[in-house]
């Protein structure tokens, strides 16, 4: 066939060089521990991740090889993120949270050559290094402490590349980066992101009907760099040159809303858990922060209640709902409002913003059940599966887990959906988390949101408790607000009002002071199995 059109890489290399030439005077803000704040560009972003390359490569780093990092948001992590693919290596961000010997079973799993670490978190790797072996360990200084014993300054990485120096060149289908699943469901699974994807995702991500990022926005992406690459925001930022605001180790409202207003952040995204602790800190102190107006705030890694949706809107937070997987690079979809439904008024619209939105382009959903795939009339449920671009073929070296892709070329999410005419897919619940109470569905979400409305109820979960006559029953578990407290009854006549069928009711109510959460801060339902796994409602006197 003729050649129409260039076959010119997708590489990731193309981005930062750009962000480094056109927006070099943009700034990359990142806080320290001791919430100093170091100001970089994206000419320094540029540089620096060039010298880091250069170094790598130096260092013996061979096209494909894994280079582990541990860290929290901040310059050096995000010039791992450009330098390593340069150099032709993958980054592989640990997740901080998971425990000493999880992280070392994901580091021989990987098989990394190398570790880029935090100062401050050296504590952590000392506590699984005996059963790792990294040929070198880079340590950043974030604080004065000396960088001495085995371990490599990461700074004295940063000399300037020699004049003519150039990066290998790049096969767009070659790994960039790698990220192991949190492990909510079984053994963490690992995979790896190619230049392409990544090229694909921030170009899908930037969109207006996206995410609509732009130049002029300010973005601190408080999802930890070791949760599904930030989201991409920090390649969809370079993309389109938005400024960057990196929270270091402090992740508590009160310094986030302390970042927002100073500099000016335009766009925040996180885990609904951590916006509840934001929304009730601004209600808690009106008008202690100035924040930009029409701020936006990309909720996604668990479903954003629509209570939480209004509330932060009437707040000046515009909350974009957003879906997707370590899986999906992550984004998978959006919910913004559609055209369509500008004029079926308010309530409709805070609806499909509840949902879990519409597919990005180049992302294909299909919600399968017993009998294939099926109707899109809102009602029906399914798995959700995906396929596209930056959706993974496979999982790093486990081959145990092929069964999650179909015969036909699609990913099996493990996520159960409905999906409306309107395209809006609506998440019920993960596969494991579903409640079969006599043979008929009962969806967890459903009630955690619905329980989330109410305005004595700062967080709930439900999970299933065996029951005799019916297999499974929904029991609720919930915490009051600060000085509340909630009554049974009074919380089942609320579910009612908010349209919720008698049979689904749950039939107790916990109360509990926090819920447990997975290491990336979503609700751990299988602790509370766990912990209520005798609970029967005589145990509980109601
Ligand atoms: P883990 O599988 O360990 O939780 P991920 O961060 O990859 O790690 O989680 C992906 C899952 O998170 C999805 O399959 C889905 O169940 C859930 N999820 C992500 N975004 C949303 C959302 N907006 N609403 C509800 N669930 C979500």
């Amino acid at each position: 066939m003729v050649a129409t059109m260039m076959n010119a890489q997708l590489s990731l290399n193309h981005i930062i060089e750009r962000a480094g030439t056109l927006f070099a005077d943009r700034e990359i803000v990142s806080q320290m521990p001791d919430k100093s704040v170091r100001r970089h560009t994206y000419a320094d972003l540029l540089r620096r991740s060039r010298s880091l390359a250069n170094a790598l490569i130096d260092a013996g780093l061979q096209t494909g090889d894994r280079v582990a990092t541990l860290m929290w948001n901040h310059h050096a992590h995000l010039e791992a993120y450009h330098g390593v693919p340069m150099a032709g290596g993958v980054y592989h961000t640990l997740n901080l949270r998971l425990a000493p010997n999880d992280i070392a079973y994901i580091v021989n799993h990987a098989k990394d050559r190398f570790l880029i670490v935090d100062d401050v978190l050296l504590k952590l790797y000392a506590a699984f290094a005996k059963d790792v072996s990294f040929e070198k360990v880079f340590v950043v200084s974030l604080t004065d402490a000396p960088v001495d014993g085995p371990f490599v300054s990461y700074e004295s990485l940063m000399a300037d590349v020699p004049a003519g120096w150039a990066p290998p060149p790049v096969d767009e289908n070659q790994g960039a980066g790698m990220c192991y699943t949190s492990g909510t469901t079984g053994k963490p699974k690992g995979v790896i992101y190619s230049h392409r994807a990544v090229a694909l995702h921030s170009m899908g991500s930037a969109m207006t009907d996206t995410l609509a990022i732009s130049q002029h926005d300010c973005v601190l992406p408080m999802v930890p760099m070791f949760h599904a690459n930030a989201w991409g925001l920090p390649f969809t930022c370079a993309m389109v040159g938005a400024k960057q605001v990196h929270p270091g180790p402090h992740l508590d409202p009160v310094s986030l809303l302390d970042l927002y207003e100073r500099e000016k952040v335009t766009i925040s995204a996180g885990v609904p858990t951590v916006w509840i602790g934001i929304q009730q800190t601004v209600s808690q102190n009106p008008g202690k922060w100035t924040l930009q107006p029409d701020m936006r705030m990309v909720v996604g890694g668990s479903a954003a209640p629509e209570a939480m949706i209004r509330d932060m809107d009437k707040l000046g937070m515009r909350v974009i709902h957003a879906w997707g997987m370590t899986e999906t690079t992550p984004l998978g979809s959006v919910a913004n409002v559609k055209q369509s439904l500008i004029d079926k008024g308010e309530d409709a619209q805070y609806a499909a913003r509840a949902k879990q939105g519409i597919p990005v382009p180049f992302v294909e959903i299909r919600a399968v059940g017993e009998d294939g795939p099926v109707a899109h009339d809102g009602q029906a449920m399914g798995e959700l599966q995906v396929r596209g671009p930056w959706v993974a073929a496979s999982y790093f070296d486990f081959p145990e887990a092929n069964d999650r892709w179909t015969d036909d070329g699609w990913f099996r999410t493990g996520d159960v959906v409905t999906i409306d005419p309107d395209g809006y897919i609506k998440i019920t619940d993960r596969t494991k988390d579903l409640i079969k109470s006599g043979g008929e569905w009962i969806s967890s979400v459903d009630l955690e949101n619905a329980l989330m409305g109410h305005q004595d109820i700062a967080e709930a979960a439900v999970i299933a408790y065996h029951h005799d006559k019916w297999v499974e029953r929904p029991l609720a578990v919930v915490v009051p607000k600060e000085g509340r407290t909630v009554d049974a009854g009074a919380l089942s006549d609320f579910l009612i009002s908010q349209g919720i069928a008698k049979w689904w009711l749950p039939d107790g109510f916990v109360v509990k002071d926090a819920i447990p959460r997975t290491s990336t801060g979503k609700f751990l339902k299988a602790k509370l199995r766990d912990e209520l796994s005798d609970w029967t409602p005589e145990s509980s006197g109601s």
